[in-house]
């Protein structure tokens, strides 16, 4: 990654872990990459263990972000989490659009893109996912379909917004798989990122575009040699300390 980007580890909990659970994990990670002012850590728990997980890494320098958020204020939205919900618990960060909100619960690129504005608008910080499927890297249409999805997500916002926004490359095929891209197909499509989002007149050498599938112990090293990987979203091997520590302390 680039000298003059932050890197940014994040784990996303996905839909794992008691409040206990939650509790020891970010102790533990708090104990040993807490005190890390090189490198951004963010963890995404459940919404039910964000408070839990807010006060275990109090004091550090690690961050709390929520994995989904509706775009409403307030109103009649069953099973939904308002931005100032999140707010009221002090998190001011979530993952949005990721593949399996996508795919699994049926968020097109139009939610994504009200879920970045209500973002943007209540002051959050958005890591915003993207990816392509196996069926649709098979047919040759990658960067079409991620330029898609950026283009929703992103286009229009406006400079200033660049700030707020991190993007997270998440190939469909290589989530929860094992199956990891290897560093030169995660660094071309992150290139590809850069330039679009320098195209949409964002400050693309500014923001930090995440790789995620697979990454583990073994293969985080090598995937953030690449120039334009600038950090990981993590999935499995977040829910340990002593795995998620040793993605966090990645040599490049
Ligand atoms: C993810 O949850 O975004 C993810 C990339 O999961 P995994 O690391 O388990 O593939």
């Amino acid at each position: 990654m680039a000298a003059s980007r932050t890197p940014i580890l994040a784990g996303n909990w996905k839909m794992h872990g008691t409040t206990a659970e939650a509790k020891a994990l970010a102790g533990g990670l708090a104990a040993r990459v807490g005190g890390r002012t090189d490198r951004g850590v963010v963890l995404a728990p459940p919404f039910t263990a964000l408070a839990t997980v807010r006060d275990a890494v109090a004091g550090s320098n690690i961050v709390v972000a929520a994995q989904n958020m509706s775009w409403a204020d307030k109103g009649a939205f069953t099973g939904e989490v308002s931005p100032g919900m999140l707010a009221d618990l002090g998190v001011r960060h979530v993952i949005l659009g990721h593949s399996e909100r996508r795919e699994i619960f049926g968020e097109g690129d139009d939610v994504v893109r009200k879920k970045v504005e209500a973002a943007l608008k209540h002051g959050f910080t958005s890591i915003v996912c993207v990816g392509e499927t196996l069926a649709e890297r098979d047919a040759g249409r990658t960067l079409e379909v991620v330029k898609r999805q950026v283009d929703a997500a992103l286009n229009g916002l406006g400079a200033d917004a660049g700030g707020s926004i991190v993007v997270a490359y998440e190939p469909v095929w290589a989530i929860g798989t094992g199956r990891v891209a290897t560093r030169e197909q995660a660094q071309e499509v992150h290139g590809e990122i850069r330039g679009l989002l320098r195209d949409l007149a964002l400050p693309a050498d500014a923001i930090a575009i995440l790789y995620g599938g697979s990454v583990k112990p073994d293969n985080v090293d090598g995937l953030m040699a690449e120039p334009d990987i600038d950090g990981a979203l993590v999935g499995g091997a977040s829910l340990e300390v002593e795995s998620f520590t040793r993605i966090v302390e990645y040599r490049a």
